[in-house]
């Protein structure tokens, strides 16, 4: 059996007797005591050492001490005992030199993936359907490519400048087809044999990006379907990624709305008049190009560990909201709303502006102090802190 240090682990010297390996708190491990003979063994570790040779007492400080160091360095997490096959690393092909700082980096994340080949050479397997168009939408659909997924995009319009940006359309794709462009690029980001591509199974995730709001609507073939789906809307000066929703397992985007119903009774009104033709298409984008890059990354991530089976990504049945000025992330959680039978039935939702079973009307616009006899104070809509 080979064994050897987990790639990409710092290994730092505290003293003649005392190795470091790791910097990250929690995934880091100190030995204290060590010999000469025990130091060299450090450093064969490092490159990789064949347990039989330590076993026949070939490599200092011979097999009882040897043993005792390794099962330390196991206990610790920071000793890969496993690797994946070569026909596995062979299906990458020329793309494994450039997917070594993920395989580390995951193998790092989550030690029971091993040397983390298999989980990367999998999403090669797996596909994603990302609709929408902007910044976001594009670094998104970037960042799964270069990850080694699958990525298709459905886009309408011509590129435009406030499309522009560094994992997106250049200068040059102004007024160039949307989808056409984000095909090169997605093309250009995946450097994977095009054996591993099946375009005619269904996504494994949908990810449905929009400005100002989520439309539930657009998520009820989805349910049907029973494929999961990550909303990420584009708001003001924030971006919301999540829910991801799997369907039949816990809130879906009407859950939210209803949600914001109870808080908002104007919600229904509001919502409408965000989803319309009309807003969509006069509305300015104000997808800021670091703000947007984050949103579109962080939006992969929960994709990703959606693909890669992890039980509770962190936008599951959650919203991660990150804004202007600092792009810090809040993390906030949603139940399943009792009205809504997603847990249950599929999820047959009414058009946006009946879920109030009430008229559409004009935008909220809250009245100024001492505006009218009677008027309220200014104050925040309830649904816009969501
Ligand atoms: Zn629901």
């Amino acid at each position: 059996m080979l064994v050897r240090l987990r790639p990409g682990l710092s290994r730092v010297w505290r003293g003649p007797q005392t190795v470091q390996i790791g910097l990250t708190p929690g995934r880091a491990a100190v030995l204290d005591g060590l010999t000469p003979d025990d130091a060299r063994l450090i450093e064969q570790l490092n490159l990789g050492l064949d347990v039989r040779e330590l076993d026949a007492g070939h490599v200092p400080p011979g097999p009882a001490r040897g043993r005792e160091i390794l099962g330390l360095l196991a206990e610790a997490g920071v000793l890969l005992t496993t690797r994946t096959g070569r026909a596995a690393l062979a299906r990458l092909g020329t793309a494994r030199e450039r997917l070594a700082p993920d395989a580390a980096a995951w193998a790092l994340s989550d030690p029971d993936h091993g040397d983390a080949w298999q989980l990367v050479e999998a999403r090669a397997g797996r596909r994603v359907h990302v609709v929408g168009t902007g910044r976001t939408a594009n670094a998104l659909a970037t960042c799964l490519a270069a990850a080694g997924v699958d990525v298709s995009a459905e886009q309408a319009g011509t590129v435009t400048p406030a499309d522009v940006c560094p994992l997106g359309p250049s200068q040059e794709d102004l007024g160039r087809s949307r989808q056409q462009v984000t095909g090169w690029r997605i093309a250009q980001a995946r450097d994977l044999p095009s054996s591993r591509r099946d375009a005619s199974r269904l996504p494994d995730v949908v990810v449905l990006v929009s400005r100002s709001a989520a439309d539930a609507a657009a998520s009820v073939d989805l349910h049907a379907r029973e494929i999961a789906h990550l909303s990420v809307v584009s708001r003001e000066a924030d971006i919301i990624v999540g829910p991801l929703v799997r369907p039949g397992h816990g809130p879906c985007l009407h859950c939210l709305d209803l949600h914001r119903c109870d808080r908002d009774p104007r919600w229904a009104h509001v919502l409408a008049q965000l989803l319309s033709a009309e807003h969509q298409r006069s509305a300015v984008s104000t997808e800021e190009v670091s703000l947007s890059a984050i949103a579109g990354a962080l939006a992969a991530l929960q994709v990703l560990a959606e693909l890669d089976g992890r039980t509770s990504p962190a936008a599951l049945g959650a919203t991660l909201e990150v804004e202007l000025p600092d792009g810090l992330v809040c993390h906030r959680p949603w139940p399943t709303h009792p009205a809504c039978a997603c847990s249950t039935l599929p999820t047959r939702l009414p058009p946006a502006g009946l879920l109030a079973g009430s008229p559409v009307v004009p935008p909220f616009a809250p009245p100024a102090p001492g505006r009218a006899p009677g008027a309220r104070s200014p104050h925040r809509p309830a649904t816009m802190d969501t």
